[in-house]
């Protein structure tokens, strides 16, 4: 029975029982274990403030503990047949894929997104595993002969070693298999630390991944109310070889200073700042369907979230008009309500944030078309807003939004439009709306973002190399590219085999 299918009375129950099955303490070594101090903290339902459940908080010592556990287990994890590491991750994905609706439901719990969304996380975020499990068997080296004619090059990829991945609050099931199931296909070992905001889905999917014979100590699993006494010891230690974060530009800064103390390997997927750039020749609709799904994905709390819109001036009020209405017809409440389209933002703190750009931006000569205010009530919901008229140096052109708003603001000529998205400090997801293929094209050459839409607002795909370039980050999660952040290149010069 899904939960649709159900009474009114049943989800409560349902909430209920999928909670308490989510273990709660430390995965070291195959064995779910409280913290050495015995310490917890709780996690929140954003949408109601309730705490959901308690879970143990990982201590420094307890850090240490599972990189002992990923360091007993590498050496023979790395000798572990391909094939089997790819069946223990195709396993995997058919196990979450099953449990579906309970990933779906938990973080619609513990992050506020509508059901629907964390529907499509789960087949996102599990795609990661079918993936690279496919990937698992296709790393290949290459044996060439030297230029001169005598001696061999013989080439192979190695796992990198036990790594770090860190894990933000916002995606808390597909960034966790975004990381871990490439480490699995390289042959890696890892201690995950997820968010302490959202870490349920994360324990949930550390238990199925045992359940799909992933041996102990591959995967290791440290929540903890302090993710410094997690990260700090452990980027001190000597057996640890990588670093992998997702999450804000200020923390990977730090943690790629740290890292730099071994010279550890590190994939950063930071901050964004994306533009949006409506062409004069669009399809307005289209633009405005791509518009609803860049921006409001996750309540706009997403590093991939459209962030500017920039919007020839000969459509603009068209444009704007057709957004605002879309924007203003979107039903706001409990993400387990079918009928809502726009959860809760993740805390009190983060809604401030959004309300200060937002009001800062209309000091500054902006116009609220829709919303522009938080909701009264419980949970920190705030109305999906549309500002128009938002000057070139507001603030909330500048930084990450991360909620549910949409500035606007116009362009002239295509170069125009071109400096404009390029006049942030970051370059990870941009989208870009015309019917000319070839000035897509050349405007694509000349943005300075990892990752370009055409036509297209939601542009996340396990098949495709996702991250960013400038202070959005370094390196790639996912298509082809993903594996090799977790393997190393060993080099065989063989001598001419004639001599020999
Ligand atoms: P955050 O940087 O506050 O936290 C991310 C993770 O780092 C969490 O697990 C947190 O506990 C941990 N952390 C925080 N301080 C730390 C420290 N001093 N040492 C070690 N770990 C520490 O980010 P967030 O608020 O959880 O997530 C939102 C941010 O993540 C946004 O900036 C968003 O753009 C970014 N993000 C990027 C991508 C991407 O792929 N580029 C994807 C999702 C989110």
């Amino acid at each position: 029975m899904t939960i649709s299918e159900m009474s009114p009375a049943a989800p409560a129950e349902r909430e209920a029982s999928l909670l308490a099955s989510v273990p709660t303490g430390l995965l070291i070594g195959g064995e779910w274990r409280e913290a050495s101090d015995r310490g917890t903290f709780d996690v929140h339902d954003p949408a109601t403030g309730q705490v959901l459940a308690t879970l143990a908080s990982a201590t420094s010592e307890d850090a240490v503990a599972a990189l002992d556990a990923a360091d007993a287990a590498q050496a023979s994890w790395a000798r572990t047949a391909p094939r089997v590491r790819a069946e223990i991750l195709r396993r995997a994905f058919d196990l979450v894929t099953e449990r579906a609706e309970d990933f779906a439901l938990l973080m619609t719990l513990e992050m506020g997104k509508p059901l629907a969304e964390a529907r499509g996380e789960v087949t996102y975020g599990a795609e990661f595993l079918r993936w690279f499990s496919e990937e698992t068997v296709r790393d290949y080296g290459r044996y060439l002969t030297t230029p001169e004619g005598k001696n061999k090059i013989l080439v192979q990829h190695k796992p990198v070693g036990p790594c770090l991945l860190i894990t933000p609050w916002n995606f808390p099931l597909a960034m966790a298999t975004r990381k871990v199931a490439p480490a699995i296909a390289a042959g890696c070992t890892m201690v995950l630390k997820p968010a302490k905001l959202t870490p349920l889905t994360a324990q949930y999917f550390a238990q199925t991944m045992l359940d799909a014979g992933l041996p102990a100590g591959v995967l290791n699993v440290v929540a903890s109310s302090s993710a410094s006494g997690i990260s700090g010891p452990l980027l001190a230690d000597p057996r640890l070889r990588k670093v992998s974060f997702t999450g804000s530009t200020p923390v990977g800064k730090r943690l790629m200073a740290d890292a730099a103390q071994n010279v550890l390997r590190t994939s950063m997927e930071l901050g964004g700042n994306a533009p949006f750039i409506v062409f004069e020749d669009a399809d307005i609709d289209k633009a405005v369907e791509g518009a609803m799904a860049a921006k409001m994905r996750n309540m706009g709390e997403a590093c991939t979230a459209a962030n500017r819109f920039l919007v020839h001036e000969t459509v603009a009020t068209q444009f704007t008009a057709k957004f605002a209405a879309a924007m203003g017809a979107l039903t706001t409440g409990r993400g387990t309500d079918p009928e809502t389209k726009v959860g809760p933002l993740i805390d009190g703190g983060a809604r401030d944030d959004v309300h200060a750009l937002v009001s800062a931006a209309v000091e500054a000569g902006a116009t609220v078309v829709t919303g522009g205010a938080p909701v009264d009530g419980a949970g920190y919901f705030y109305q999906p807003t549309v500002l128009a008229d938002v000057p070139n140096d507001a603030a909330i052109l500048g930084q990450e939004v991360f909620g549910p708003v949409a500035p606007i603001t116009t362009f002239t000529t295509e170069q125009e439009a071109i400096k404009l998205a390029n006049s942030t400090e970051y370059g990870l997801a941009s989208y870009l709306y015309s019917r000319d293929f070839n000035k897509l094209l050349r405007v694509a050459e000349q943005i300075e973002f990892g990752m370009v839409g055409f036509n297209a607002g939601v542009i996340s795909n396990a098949a495709a190399p996702f991250g960013g370039v400038k202070q959005s980050g370094l390196g790639r999660e996912g298509g082809t590219e993903g594996i090799a952040e977790y393997t190393t290149t060993q080099y065989i010069g063989i001598n001419d085999p004639y001599t020999q």
